[in-house]
C-alpha cells in the first residue's frame, strides 16, 4: 500500500469498482479499500437486473454472471388474483459474488490497486476538505492521503457524513430486506412473481427471483417505519409457511436499501458519494445495481479528470451530479413519488387494481398502462396522485 493515491475509492460493491475501474481507466492511480474479507460476500441482493440496464455500463455480459434468463413476471393481488405482465424486455438473475468480482477485477486490470479486509475508520480532513482516509489493514492502521476520495461504501455508508454531506435517510424511506434463497423451486424458471399486500408486506413487496437449477431468491422489502412490533424476518417466515411450507432454506441474508431521492449534495470538497451510499437505487423497486454503476461510471471519470486538472474543490467536482441528474438520476424523482402513491394502497385497492387490469388484454398489459388503469378505475386514487404528483 503506497502512502498516497490519486484517488480513494471506499466499498468494493458495483458503483465502487466501476468508480475506480473508469477513475484508474483515465489515467488516475487509484486504491480501492474493501473492509470485507472478500470482494461481493456476503451478497445481500435477489440479484436481479434487466438486460438493457446491464448493457448501458458493460461491453459484453459473460455467461457466467447470469444464473437464470428472465422472459416475464406475474403481479400478485392480495386476493390471490394473479396478473402477468406483459414485457419484451429481457432480464437476468445473477451470480452476484462472481459478478462483483470481476467488475474488482476489471478495475484490476485497469490498474486499481484493491485491498480486501482494508476498513476506512475516517477521513484526513484538511481545511475542511477530504485529503484521504484512516484505514485498519489486516490489523494495522494507517493514513492514506488521496487528492479525491470516492465514498462508495454502501448503505451502511459514513464516509460522506464525516465530510459534511447530509446523508439521513428518514425511517418510511429505508426498505428494511429479509430473504431466503430456496431449493426445490418448481415454478417456471423465467417467470418472476411479486406480491403487494399491507398484510403480507408493509411499505412494499414480495418477491421470488428464481436461481436457475431449482432455486429462488425469495424476499420482501417493507418500510423500516411501517413494520411495527414484526421484522422483516417475520414476515418472510409468514410467506415461506404459506407458499414454500418445508422448503430448502439454502441461505438466508438481510439488508437495507435507502429508497428515497438521490442526496441533495453528491459532493464536497476533495469528496464524491456513489451508489446505495448517495441514494442511487430505484426508489421504487430498490434495485441499485446498474444505478451504482452508472453513478460510479460518471464519478470515476469525474475523477480523474479533475485529478488531471489538479482541482478536487465542490463546484469542479459538479460534473457528476449535473451528468447523473441529465441522465439515470432524473427519473429518481418520478419514482419516489411513484413509489409513495403504490405503498399508500390498501389491499382492498390492490385487489381493485388487479380485476381493472385484468380487463387489459395481456399484450397491452406494461407498467403504464398498470398505473393508468389505477388513476382511471379508483377516483379516490386520482386524488392521492394528482396531490403526489403536483
Ligand atoms: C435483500 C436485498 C435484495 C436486493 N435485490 C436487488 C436486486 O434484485 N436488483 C438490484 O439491482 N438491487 C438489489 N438490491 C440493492 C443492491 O444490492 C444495492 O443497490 C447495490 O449492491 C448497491 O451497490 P453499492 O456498490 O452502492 O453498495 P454495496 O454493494 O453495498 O457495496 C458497498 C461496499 O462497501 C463496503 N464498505 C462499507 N463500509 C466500508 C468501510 N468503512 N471501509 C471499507 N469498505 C466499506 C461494504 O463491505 C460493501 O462491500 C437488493 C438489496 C437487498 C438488501
Amino acid at each position: 500500500m503506497k502512502p498516497a493515491y490519486d484517488v480513494i475509492v471506499i466499498g468494493g460493491g458495483p458503483a465502487g469498482s466501476m468508480a475506480a475501474r473508469y477513475a484508474a481507466g483515465r489515467g488516475a492511480s487509484v486504491a480501492l479499500f474493501e473492509k470485507d474479507r472478500e470482494v461481493g460476500v456476503p451478497v445481500r441482493c435477489a440479484e436481479g437486473v434487466s438486460h438493457a440496464g446491464l448493457a448501458a455500463v458493460v461491453e459484453n455480459i459473460p455467461s457466467r454472471w447470469i444464473a437464470q434468463k428472465i422472459t416475464g413476471a406475474v403481479l400478485h393481488a392480495p386476493s390471490g388474483a394473479e396478473v402477468p405482465l406483459h414485457t419484451d424486455q429481457i432480464g437476468y438473475i445473477l451470480h452476484r459474488k462472481i459478478f462483483d468480482y470481476d467488475l474488482a477485477q476489471m478495475a484490476a486490470a485497469a490498474g486499481v490497486a484493491i485491498f480486501t479486509r482494508a476498513h476506512v475508520t475516517g477521513l484526513i480532513m484538511e481545511q475542511g476538505r477530504t485529503a484521504g482516509v484512516v484505514v485498519d489493514h489486516l490489523g494495522e492502521r494507517r493514513r492514506i492521503e488521496a487528492r479525491l476520495v470516492i465514498a462508495a461504501d454502501g448503505v451502511e455508508s459514513r464516509a460522506a457524513r464525516w465530510a459534511g454531506l447530509a446523508t439521513r435517510t428518514a425511517l418510511a424511506d429505508m426498505e428494511s430486506c429479509a430473504q431466503a434463497t430456496i431449493g426445490g423451486y418448481q415454478g417456471d424458471p423465467e417467470m418472476l412473481h411479486f406480491y403487494f399486500s399491507r398484510s403480507m408486506a408493509p411499505g412494499g413487496y414480495l418477491w421470488i427471483f428464481p436461481k436457475g437449477n431449482g432455486m429462488a431468491n425469495v424476499g420482501l422489502g417493507i418500510s423500516a417505519s411501517a413494520g411495527g412490533e414484526r421484522s422483516p424476518h417475520d414476515y418472510l417466515e409468514a410467506f415461506l409457511a404459506r407458499f414454500f411450507p418445508g422448503a430448502s432454506i439454502l441461505g438466508r441474508v438481510c439488508g437495507g436499501v435507502p429508497c428515497s431521492n438521490t442526496l441533495k449534495e453528491l459532493a464536497a470538497d476533495g469528496l464524491m458519494v456513489v451508489g446505495d451510499a448517495a441514494h442511487q437505487a430505484n426508489p421504487l423497486t430498490g434495485g441499485g445495481i446498474v444505478t451504482g454503476m452508472i453513478a460510479g461510471r460518471i464519478a470515476g471519470e469525474t475523477a480523474a479528470e479533475a485529478v488531471a486538472a489538479g482541482r478536487s474543490d465542490r463546484e469542479t467536482l459538479r460534473r457528476y451530479p449535473k451528468a447523473w441528474l441529465a441522465g439515470e438520476g432524473g427519473k429518481q424523482a418520478q419514482f419516489y413519488r411513484l413509489r409513495k402513491f403504490v405503498f399508500s394502497l390498501g389491499d382492498e385497492d390492490y385487489d381493485a387494481l388487479a380485476r381493472s387490469v385484468l380487463r387489459i388484454p395481456v399484450e397491452k398489459r406494461t407498467i403504464l398502462s398498470i398505473m393508468k388503469s389505477a388513476l382511471l378505475h379508483k377516483p379516490s386514487l386520482l386524488l392521492d396522485a394528482v396531490k403526489l404528483f403536483t
